[in-house]
């Protein structure tokens, strides 16, 4: 599904990531891991077109996608969350996922149609399937770090992506919240066939859950295979 081959990133000559190839098959949960400053997040911003790569190339599902911009490789079906928090604060849990769906869908272009009626069926849905309709009408600001972090997944979600990227999706949740976080996470990649590739730090998680376990050091992968050979 996801082939990138000899991908290279540096920041002032510094190699943040230094010649990374890596295979990704359909459908499954492969894991990223490696120590703080390793490489992850600046990998996962080259994927997403966030950040361009000075040298190599990404293909999904058989098509060059090296260069291409964030919002035309998430309409091609890779939707992503980001390690830090990325929501609409000020506006409720409901209007988040609304927006969301509103941005994929690109029904909101006529001037003359109110938005706040578009895909409230769809929103609640999801809203739903996420745990969070007890929370729909409040603001964002206003869940719990854990929360906020579940609402991100269905933000990723509206794209509706066939590959969906994580990067350290339980971040700075309890052990409780991580427990939730990760059956939420098994059930919608299951249910949804998704294929989903996450960094994680916490190892309790990684070897609960990745099929696969790719280890980044300093810029290079150095490991990668079952989490029993890992
Ligand atoms: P990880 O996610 O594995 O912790 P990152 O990809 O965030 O690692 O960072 C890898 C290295 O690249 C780190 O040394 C970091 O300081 C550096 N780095 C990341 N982004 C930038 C940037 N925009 N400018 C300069 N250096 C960066
Ligand atoms: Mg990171």
């Amino acid at each position: 599904m996801l082939d990138v081959r000899g991908i290279r990133k540096s920041f002032s000559g510094f190699a943040a990531v230094d010649g990374v190839s890596l295979g990704v098959a359909a459908e499954g949960i492969t894991a990223i891991i490696g120590p703080n400053g390793a490489g992850k997040s600046t990998f996962f911003n080259l994927l997403t077109g966030h950040l361009r790569a000075d040298a190599g190339t990404v293909s999904f599902e058989g098509r060059d996608i090296t260069g291409a911009a964030p919002h035309a490789i998430c309409r091609m079906g890779i939707g992503r969350s980001f390690q830090h928090t990325n929501i609409f604060r000020k506006l409720t849990v409901f209007e988040n996922v609304q927006a969301a769906l509103i941005a994929h869908g690109g029904k909101a272009r006529n001037f003359w149609s109110c938005a706040g009626a578009l895909y409230r069926d769809e929103a609640w849905a999801m809203l739903e399937s996420l745990g969070l309709a007890e929370h729909g009408r409040s603001v964002a600001d206003a869940l719990s770090h854990g929360n906020q972090k579940q609402l991100e997944l269905g933000i990723a979600l509206a794209s509706n992506p066939r590959l969906l990227l994580l990067d350290e999706p339980t971040a700075g949740m309890s052990a409780v919240e991580t427990r939730a976080a990760i059956a939420l996470l098994e059930r919608i990649a299951a249910d949804r066939k998704l294929t989903v590739l996450f960094t994680e730090h916490d190892m309790d998680v990684v070897f609960s859950i990745a099929r696969k376990i790719a280890v980044l050091h300093q810029g290079r992968l150095i490991a990668e295979g079952t989490p029993a050979e890992v």
